[in-house]
């Protein structure tokens, strides 16, 4: 049995033409599901009662199970349970221009990037299309809200579960599923370069972003373990190929990390990498946890930082904290719930 919300466009109409319908009759599920809200088969209204019967046979309705909400004025922390008792985060920022939500892909994450929570505990699996869906539906359905950006830089590297990624964005794009704007969706990958390629050349217009936070392999390798793979001069390229195949500007972010990526040297030599191309910087404060020595920059380095780009013309922006009083960072609260478990 597959979850209902795991069903893309191109998967429902392979399924109507394989089963004896017609593949327009997808319409109609989508709208059930997502515009009416449907939430078992007996609420389908729009399709037709002997196709509810064979979807019944073959598909389920997942539930959702919220076990911890952490809110503040700003963010809202969601902590899932997923079916097999694996834990994912959410994170809803409410925004002067609207909702939007940060998405998890994975429980836990094989990066093992130093400075992130989620790498701390390894990956324990990938999430499946209808988890994804489900993280932007729940929050919608409980909240009674629309959101209108999403992030997909919560728990997990995107790329690293890219079926599942693609089959989710096609159905947050897709009209009759949850109707985003490609141009609302941003996907952010530490830099698995083969599927930056891969993802340059589908038909997407979702927005691209890259974990860079560094300007040269050494500081890179030292972060990042991915970087050992993929250097820094090829990830580079691979934004800006991206960048011009789909004539996109590509955020590069930067989490600035007292006396170790924040001089003003580094900032000339990440201008320097940049050059003149669409690729733009986001300076992000580091949101400190409880695991790990990191310390954040102080506003003097940052704003020295800033400057140098800025002089050179690189596209620099600072980002707005959200969520550091919830234990926001990446996986912060997957982790302490783990913790109390163990205990
Ligand atoms: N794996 C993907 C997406 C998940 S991480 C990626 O690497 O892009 C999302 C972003 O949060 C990344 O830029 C990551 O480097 C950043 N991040 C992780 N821990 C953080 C922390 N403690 N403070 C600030 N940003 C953090």
């Amino acid at each position: 049995m597959t979850s209902i919300y795991s069903l893309t466009p191109i998967k429902a109409a392979e399924y109507l033409l394989s089963s004896g319908f017609k593949a327009s009759q997808a319409d109609n599920i989508f709208k059930d599901i997502y515009a009416f809200g449907a939430c078992s088969f007996d609420e389908m209204k729009y399709t037709a009662r002997e196709l509810v019967s064979a979807l019944s046979k073959d598909f389920y309705f997942e539930k959702f199970i919220c076990e911890e909400i952490c809110d503040s004025e700003s963010t809202a922390k969601y902590l899932f349970k997923l079916s097999d008792g694996n834990y994912i985060e959410t994170v809803l920022m409410r925004q002067e221009f609207g909702n939007a939500l940060c998405i998890s892909t994975q429980s836990g994450c094989n990066m093992g990037c130093k400075f992130c929570c989620s790498g701390k505990l390894k990956k324990l699996r990938d999430l499946t299309i209808s988890e994804m869906i489900m993280q932007v539906l729940y929050i919608e359905r409980t909240e009674k809200i629309k959101i209108s950006n999403i992030t997909v830089m919560g728990i997990g590297e995107p790329f690293d579960n890219y079926e599942n990624l693609c089959g989710f964005l096609d159905i947050a794009t897709y009209g009759h599923g949850l109707g985003m704007g490609a141009k609302h969706i941003t996907v952010s990958t530490c830099g698995l370069i083969p599927k930056i390629y891969e993802f340059a050349d589908r038909d997407n217009n979702c927005n691209l972003a890259i974990s860079l936070h560094a300007p040269d392999n050494e500081t890179r390798n030292t972060l990042m373990p991915v970087n050992q793979k993929y250097p820094i001069e090829e990830l580079i390229k691979a934004a800006k190929y991206f960048s011009g195949k789909r004539n996109r500007k590509v955020l590069l972010e930067y989490i600035m990390l007292e006396g170790i990526n924040d001089s003003k040297e580094q900032a000339e030599k990440l201008a320097e990498l940049i050059g003149d191309s669409r690729l733009f910087v986001n300076l992000i404060p580091y949101n400190p946890s409880r695991e790990d020595d990191f310390r954040r920059s102080n506003e003097e380095s940052i704003r020295a930082f800033y400057d140098v780009l800025k002089k050179k013309n690189v596209g620099v922006t600072r980002r707005r904290e959200f969520g550091g009083e919830l234990n926001a960072a990446c996986g912060q609260l997957r982790s302490d719930r783990i913790k109390k478990e163990e205990v």
